[in-house]
């Protein structure tokens, strides 16, 4: 009866892992198309209905939709492309903001900086979506993301492109299009996208103006352009599309203005980044981080928010990492703080909307549209956090993920299975 007693204990196991969550069987993968994860950057949660999105609208409407993605703190670019594809929090990931200082390294990671794109150090505490898959033979192509154009504990997507914002919207379609051709052996699980126009034309012009209607427009066009392209590869029927942005935009202006020198000695502090949210250290040997902090409460307006580091509201997920500015200032909505220097020079072209505020700030609200034979059909979810984007690439694409910030809501609330 031994025997008896062990093979029924076997059958047992093997059905209690297929039930539990992330231990789900691998979907058949010679069957399943890719899994493209388009970023949509600064496409704020209401432009879908404010601005003609057809293509996007239709995609929402009969996949799964969320009425508003919340972005991490700080709503900046980098960080929260890195939180969608990690499922950590940017003090978790590291990618603390746009712009920041190392007191480790001695540098300053800056998003415009090349160098910062393929140094691993920068990228090296969060595990990204396509390194997760790797590790469990599934391949990625990442038409740019960042993060995608570094190693990353020895591994590397299988293809990638070093960003090139000159690039048109529609060639980068075409191109990742070519990249798919060929036989299934050779197709990736996981291609990423990205198109930056509408952030581009919403900060110059503001979320309402026609010309960020027509990078709206612009962009659902080329998925649109992207579905026919599945079509000719025989791939429509068989790709999951997940389609994100980043954070939102709100209108904001030169005359809206706090300056850094009315509310410090310039001479004791390293500015690590301004704008809607950023952050000063004292310079060594000057005075403490309490004292600056101290100093700057004694003359701060009230649209500024001044915390040290530690002291973050918990809600903000933004304490413990030594990239994270010793004070850290964050603006209310609409308003920025900024250094005189070459201040009036920079007026003219100020940003006339912007992105970095609190996350709660209904404006930082982001896009989620899930679609494809994964997804439940004509799903509207609530709120949801972008922490939880991680978990359900991973559960798409059938691999385990690495140990993150998210849960499974969003997965069981989207996905078919
Ligand atoms: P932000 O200033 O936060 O609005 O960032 C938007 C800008 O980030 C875009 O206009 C791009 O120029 C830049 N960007 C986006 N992705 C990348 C990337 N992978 N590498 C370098 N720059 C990028
Ligand atoms: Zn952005
Ligand atoms: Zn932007």
């Amino acid at each position: 009866m031994h025997w008896l007693r062990f093979l029924v204990t076997w059958i047992v196991l093997l059905g209690l892992g297929l039930a539990i969550p992330g231990c789900n069987s691998p979907p058949d993968r010679a069957r399943m198309g890719p899994l493209i994860l388009i970023s949509i950057d600064g496409f704020r949660w209401d432009y879908l209905q404010k601005h003609e999105a057809p293509t996007l609208r239709r995609l929402a409407a009969g996949g799964v939709h969320a009425t508003r993605l919340t972005p991490s703190f700080p709503t900046k670019t980098f960080p929260n492309h890195y939180t969608i594809v990690t499922g950590l929090y940017p003090a978790h990931h590291g990618i603390v903001g746009n712009w920041f200082y190392d007191p480790d390294a001695g540098t300053t990671f800056g998003m415009s900086k090349p160098e910062s794109n393929t140094e691993e150090h920068w990228w090296a505490q969060g595990e990204p979506v396509w390194i997760t898959a790797e590790r469990q033979g599934v391949h990625s192509f990442c038409y740019f993301w960042p993060g995608s154009e570094t190693q990353n504990h020895g591994l590397r997507p299988n293809r990638f492109k070093p960003f090139d914002g000159k690039i048109p919207t529609n060639e980068r379609v075409d191109e990742l299009l070519r990249w798919l051709e060929g036989p299934d052996a050779e197709r990736p699980g996981l291609c990423t996208l990205y198109f930056d126009v509408v952030d581009t034309k919403g900060h110059k012009f503001g979320p309402d103006a026609p010309e960020t209607a027509a990078a709206v427009a612009e962009v659902d066009a080329a998925v649109q352009r992207l579905l026919d392209g599945l079509a000719r590869l025989g791939l429509r029927d068989r790709a999951n599309l997940v389609l994100v942005s980043d954070h939102g935009m709100s209108p904001c202006g030169p005359d809206r203005i706090i300056f850094l020198e009315d509310l410090m000695n310039m001479a004791q502090v390293q500015v690590d980044a301004t704008g809607p949210v950023g952050g000063v250290r004292p310079k060594p040997g000057t005075i403490t981080a309490a004292e600056l902090a101290a100093q700057i409460r004694a003359k701060v307006p009230p649209q500024l928010h001044v915390w040290l580091r530690d002291e973050t509201p918990e809600r903000l997920h933004y304490r413990g990492n030594p990239r994270i500015p010793d004070v850290v200032l964050l603006a209310d909505d609409h308003w920025n703080f900024e250094s005189r220097t070459g201040w009036p020079v920079r007026a003219p072209t100020y940003n006339r909307a912007s992105h970095g505020w609190d996350p709660a700030t209904p404006n930082m609200g982001a896009l989620f549209i899930g679609s494809g034979p994964a997804f439940r059909h004509g799903v509207e979810l609530p709120d949801v956090e972008n922490i939880h984007v991680y978990n359900l690439l991973c559960a798409v694409l059938g691999v385990q993920p690495a140990p993150n910030d998210g849960d499974q809501r969003l997965v069981r609330a989207a996905l078919r299975r």
